[in-house]
């Protein structure tokens, strides 16, 4: 008989109430719940026609866009579908993503009820100026609000989205978000991104008609470090290289994707690793809606041992603990020298890895590098050049 394995589950929800000016997510502004109705539809027969044998969910995962745009009442009809469906462990971190401008008192009550134990609120910065320049649906003051309400309903694991890099946002703008968010004893984890300008965006369009101005690479190095530094004064640890949480609060969701667990994802363009195989769900809303009996899920890639082991290096690095020597072994059965041997050796000369007690990871050095430390292992054969 196969053992148990622990299963992480991703919701895809592409609604929100408002493109944001840097977006290109799968996701949409403007809709209807009839359009809601027959996506979430789909979702459940996408989720019961999923296979359920020898798994438990660990991690339950609702993003997307927003799933707090939608009414309560299709997220409820997700997770029983879920519930129904799946094993789920006892201890499952259930996380839904939440806009400041969306959330509601009775719909906050309502994702308790349904099991909900983390919330993830998109705040990106304390300043409504540059709330206004992201185009966000909220001003700080409704964050301030959905917290409160958060706290009310008895929701202690809240994690906070925050941006720099920003056009226009000056390092003491990002010290005084840095505290807004770490004042608030509910909030245990903090994700920090910096801002990639995509194409097509209301931003990109601004800064290539000079209207906006981003900062130079050294300037968002110099927030970076700062942001770093001042999250850890208050208590929260860098565990990935960007997120950072108060000790037992790290995302068991995302840290998964990390080290290469399996996870399902459900819903428009979602991808899922099961197998070691990667898949992706269907990106047009139009063929999700309606083609065949199940939305479909295409087999995007079957990666080799060799891609494996690298998927594995790439994500397990960008976490602040590494590799385990070990459990890289005991996953591949080879060792961790004899794949990429001459490649970290030279990588850890140059200073941009270490080797500590049994583990590798990224120095300083190595973080502001990653894409050259990822590039330098990848296709490797044990060989330098
Ligand atoms: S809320 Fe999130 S998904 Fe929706 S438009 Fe803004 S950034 Fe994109």
């Amino acid at each position: 008989m196969s053992k148990t394995k622990k299963f992480g589950f991703y919701v895809h929800l592409p609604f929100c109430i408002k493109k944001c000016h840097y977006c290109d997510f799968l996701s949409f502004s403007q809709w209807e719940e009839n359009l809601v109705n027959l996506y979430v539809g789909r979702l459940v027969t996408e989720i019961l026609n999923l296979n359920n044998s020898h798994m438990v969910l660990d991690t339950i995962y609702f993003g997307g866009g927003t799933p707090s745009s939608i009414p309560p009442y299709f997220i409820k009809k997700i997770v029983e579908s879920i519930e129904k469906h799946f094993d789920i462990a006892k201890d499952a971190e259930r996380t839904i993503e939440l806009n400041p401008a969306t959330g509601l008192q009775s719909s906050i009550a309502q994702y308790k009820e349904m099991g909900f134990n983390r919330v993830s609120v998109g705040l990106q910065s304390a300043e409504n100026h540059l709330l206004t320049l992201l185009g966000r649906a909220h001003l700080y003051e409704d964050f301030l609000r959905t917290y409160e309400m958060l706290s009310e309903e008895g929701f202690q694991n809240l994690s906070v989205d925050v941006m720099y890099g920003l056009p226009e946002q000056s390092l003491s703008d990002l010290v005084r978000t840095i505290k807004a968010v770490t004042d608030l004893e509910n909030i245990k984890h903090i994700s920090a991104y910096s801002l990639i300008l995509e194409n097509n965006t209301v931003l990109a369009q601004r800064v290539e008609k000079g209207q906006l101005v981003l900062p130079t690479e050294e300037d968002e190095r110099k927030a970076h470090y700062l942001l770093r530094e001042e999250l850890m004064n208050k208590g929260f640890a860098q565990y990935e290289i960007s997120n950072y949480a108060q000790p037992g609060y790290e995302s068991r969701h995302n840290s998964g994707y990390w080290r290469l667990k399996p996870y399902y994802g459900v819903g428009l363009g979602a991808a899922s690793f099961v197998d070691d195989v990667r898949y992706q769900t269907e990106t047009s809303m139009h063929a999700y809606l309606n083609e065949g009996v199940t939305p479909i899920r295409k087999a995007e890639r079957h990666p080799s041992t060799q891609e494996l082991m690298e998927d594995y290096m790439m994500l397990g690095l960008r976490m602040t603990e590494g590799i385990h020597i070990e459990k890289f072994r005991e996953k591949f059965l080879i060792g961790l020298d004899e794949v990429f041997g001459k490649k970290i050796n030279g990588l850890i000369e140059k200073g941009f890895l270490q080797l500590k007690d049994k583990r590798l990871f990224l120095t300083e050095k190595g973080q502001d590098f990653e894409n050259y430390v990822n590039l330098t292992l990848m296709s490797s054969k044990g060989e330098t050049e």
